[in-house]
């Protein structure tokens, strides 16, 4: 009997979802009518935040909160090397500089005393990346960042469903804006998308004209007197960076599921921190105490060398037995256009040593607690132990 194929993540489509786009797809808009506006306030109660953008990707996200804050030409901005390279990518392209600060060899998440250190005078911004689904230590990175005013934007792709000081993730105290993807490895998608939650007013109004070409239409926000109905202002240089309504209507029902899809992953991740719990070789990545893990991936770091093998001797052989692993992530500065700009591996020691560790195993809403025995069963089998 052949088992079905596990991959690390995976959507979670029902007919209900399939159901809100075709609707959408008989209606009158398809793009710039109403379902962005019920994703957004849907995205609120998500997250507890009083504004929410939504975003054409978790990618311009970022970028529209670089913008948002100020980021700009000369600036620098520090993010973790344990993350999708966009996190630092979205600096570059306002003209900032990206920097990184090495991570807490527990938990992978950005180490807040190397983030300090990383900061200096031209530090506008840090992006702390709540890696794996696990908020980062904000209440730490705030002390540091706030009486110096450099604004905080977390990058929560992995952690929609997660608390942070007893908050859900768009209403903790500490960022100045949070960004959301819903790519179909996330908690929810809409196929490309994303969102940005803030608690501040103006940075909201910043994030929405730079979503749709700089383009204010509202009367009593024009520079120049309205001349007729048909005036409008390009105020800034901005981007179409506009969800569409098909997104946003998947996006609403998938939101419908966060809590549902949320405590599957928690169970799963219990499963296999049990299963796991007596090898020597493997151990679960470690979480901090006080924060609620929305468990976006679920890595393991594993003694290759002690086992006698390599990872890609394993990622092979649970291959073979259908199971998909990936590694989360080659740190950002061991990227080539990063590596050109001169960051040196040697310089971040406990991302080096996560990294040479690191393994991601499947975790999704579908996969069933025999789905999730096979796994572990194999990785003990594969790495011994
Ligand atoms: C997925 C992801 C992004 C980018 O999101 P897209 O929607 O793919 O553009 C940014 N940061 C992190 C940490 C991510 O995992």
């Amino acid at each position: 009997m052949t088992q079905r194929f596990l991959p690390y993540g995976r959507q979670s489509i029902d007919d209900d979802d399939i159901a809100a786009v075709t609707a959408v797809l008989k209606s009158e808009f398809l793009t710039q009518g109403p379902e962005v506006d019920r994703f957004e306030a849907a995205l609120c109660a998500a997250t507890g935040a009083r504004h929410a953008v939504a975003y054409s990707h978790g990618t311009a996200a970022l970028f529209g909160a670089c913008f948002a804050v100020g980021v700009g030409p000369g600036d620098e901005v520090v993010t973790s090397p344990i993350t999708f390279a966009a996190s630092a990518n979205c600096a570059a392209y306002l003209g900032a500089r990206p920097c990184f600060a090495d991570v807490d060899p527990a938990t992978a998440l950005v180490d807040p005393a190397a983030l300090a250190r990383a900061c200096g005078p031209r530090t506008k911004a840090v992006i702390p990346v709540h890696f794996a689904g696990q908020p980062a230590d904000l209440a730490a990175i705030a002390a540091f960042t706030r009486p110096r005013g450099i604004r905080i934007i977390a990058d929560a792709a992995h952690a929609l469903g997660a608390t942070l000081a007893g908050q859900p993730i768009g209403a903790e105290p500490f960022s100045d804006a949070v960004i959301y993807s819903f790519h179909p490895v996330k908690h929810v998608t809409t196929g490309e998308g994303g969102a940005v939650t803030t608690n501040d007013d103006g940075i909201a109004e910043r994030l929405r004209l730079f979503r749709n070409h700089g383009i204010e239409r509202r009367g009593d926000h024009l520079r120049q007197p309205s001349p007729g109905p048909w005036y409008h202002e390009m105020q800034l240089l901005g981007h179409n960076f506009r969800l569409t309504d098909l997104q946003a209507a998947l996006g609403t029902s998938q939101l419908g599921k966060l809590d549902r899809f949320v405590a599957r992953r928690r169970a799963i991740a219990n499963r296999y921190a049990a299963a796991f719990a007596g090898s020597a070789l493997v151990r679960p990545l470690g979480h901090r105490s006080g924060t609620a893990h929305a468990w976006h991936l679920y890595v393991i770091e594993v003694e290759f060398e002690r086992a006698g093998t390599s990872r890609a001797e394993v990622m092979q052989a649970l291959r073979a037995r259908g199971i998909g692993t990936q590694v989360h992530y080659i740190p950002c500065y061991r990227h080539p256009w990063y590596a050109d700009q001169g960051w040196n591996p040697a310089d971040f020691p406990c991302a080096e040593a996560y990294y040479a560790r690191a393994l991601s195993l499947p975790i999704f809403p579908a996969m069933d607690d025999g789905d999730v025995d096979r796994v572990a069963a194999a990785v003990r089998d594969v790495v011994g132990g």
